[in-house]
């Protein structure tokens, strides 16, 4: 039987891949090791129930009396706290799901790279931020990484048989998020709640409005840069409203080869839970006489600060992809607290990465963990400084 752990269980894809480990049979099919979860502990105890998982860890030891409580006479053991979630990564299985959002998600999945396991990887920041490293990890325990973010998993479908030295350009798809047809000037008095209006697919509440920032594309761009060690200038980004090709590759003859699909994060989730086969999955089909028109246009620079910040990224690398991704982190939380406006969060960023660079040293290579974790903290600081001081002069 296939044992399996789920890291981020109560988040978005977290209960989209308990979703299909359920149809599939759920602990009559799988064994179940590890569940973590971080604030819903009555959504976490049930899951560890249902599933007969080995052991249910949350992230807050302020939360283990009460998940104790609710997991009474289940046999699930239960633990609390970043290192309780680490140590369940210790636990061998042979697929995990690395689906806790931010940096929070970096240890762990790196602790399951060590015991071999298949990573299904939908934290896309443990590549941001420490993707060199990641990749030789799981070399070095013959571990395989797949991509959960669709993007990535329509890209690694369209490259399945071909040789990676062949491709030309991937081109990712981008839905140009909530706001994607204001007027410009009018996007730096943006809410909240105007910016969670994703048009297409429906995320965790962090991951919506990077959406509409274009971080999470920006995110996803040096993603593919690390994930299939092209070159930045290899990457482009296409706004396609009706997000129906998840992304392309090109290849040096000129042929484009597009993943489509409907906008369901079930199927890049399933695609890696079944991998190398492909088995039914429970996504809606799509009928294209209905579909009838695919529309594509460039991002306009102005709006998307975000992605020229991202080739700013990729061309210092090193531990620069760390402190953007902490600083993109604060930036969405001063933005959530209402503090600074949309506008605002690229300006944070962009400034922490300034004010950074003397720290980020001379190698283009993150070259240990505790390193980028370090510049990480660091980051979060600097980054919260900045937004204050901005949320201040507003
Ligand atoms: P989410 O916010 O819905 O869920 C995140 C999960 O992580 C939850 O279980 C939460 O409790 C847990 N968590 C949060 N902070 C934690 C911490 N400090 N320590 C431990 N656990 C913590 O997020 P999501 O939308 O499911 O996204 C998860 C990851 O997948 C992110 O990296 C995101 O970028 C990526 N992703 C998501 C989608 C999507 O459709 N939701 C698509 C592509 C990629
Ligand atoms: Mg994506």
């Amino acid at each position: 039987m296939r044992s399996i752990s789920i890291f981020g269980a109560t988040g978005s894809v977290g209960e989209q891949t308990f979703d299909l480990i359920q149809r599939a049979g759920g602990a009559d099919a799988y064994r179940v090791v590890a569940l973590t979860g971080g604030q819903n502990i009555t959504r976490l105890a049930d899951m560890a129930r249902e599933l007969r998982a080995e052991v249910a860890v949350c992230a807050d030891a302020s939360s283990l009396a009460e998940l104790r409580d609710r997991l009474a006479g289940s046999g699930v053991e239960t633990a609390a706290g970043p290192e309780a979630i680490a140590e369940a990564a210790d636990r061998p299985a042979d697929w995990v799901m690395s689906a806790i959002v931010g940096a929070a998600g970096l240890v762990p999945g790196f602790r399951a790279l060590r015991h071999g396991a298949t990573l299904a990887l939908a934290n896309k920041e443990s590549l941001v931020t420490a993707g060199p490293l990641l990749l030789a990890e799981a070399a070095a325990h013959g571990a395989t990484i797949l991509p959960v973010d669709s993007e990535h998993s329509a890209i690694f479908q369209a490259l399945t048989g071909e040789d990676i030295g062949a491709v030309e350009r991937i081109i990712l798809t981008a839905s140009g998020g909530a706001l994607r047809d204001w007027p410009l000037e009018a996007l730096a008095k943006a809410t909240v709640k105007e910016a969670l209006a994703h048009p297409n697919w429906a995320m965790g509440q962090r991951i919506t409005i990077d959406s509409a920032s274009m971080f999470n594309k920006a995110l996803e761009v040096i993603e593919t840069r690390e994930f299939f060690g092209v070159t930045p200038d290899q990457v482009e980004v296409i706004i396609h409203p009706e997000s129906l090709i998840h992304s392309m590759v090109g290849f040096h003859d000129g042929a484009i080869m597009a993943h489509m699909g409907a906008p369901d994060m079930r199927h890049s989730i399933g695609y890696a839970l079944n991998w190398p086969a492909r088995d039914a999955l429970p996504v809606a089909r799509l009928d294209l006489a209905q579909v009838a028109t695919l529309t594509f246009r460039a991002p306009e620079m102005a709006r998307y600060p975000a992605l020229r910040l991202a080739r700013e990224v990729m061309a210092r690398r090193g531990l620069a992809g760390a402190a953007f991704n902490a600083a993109k982190e604060i930036a969405l939380d001063h933005f959530l607290a209402g503090g600074i406006g949309f506008m605002d969060m690229a300006g944070v960023v962009e400034d922490t990465l300034e004010a950074l660079e003397p720290e980020m040293g001379r190698s283009n290579l993150p070259e240990a963990l505790e390193d980028v974790v370090a510049m990480d903290h660091l980051a979060r600081i600097r980054a919260g400084e900045i937004a204050s001081q901005k949320a201040r002069s507003r």
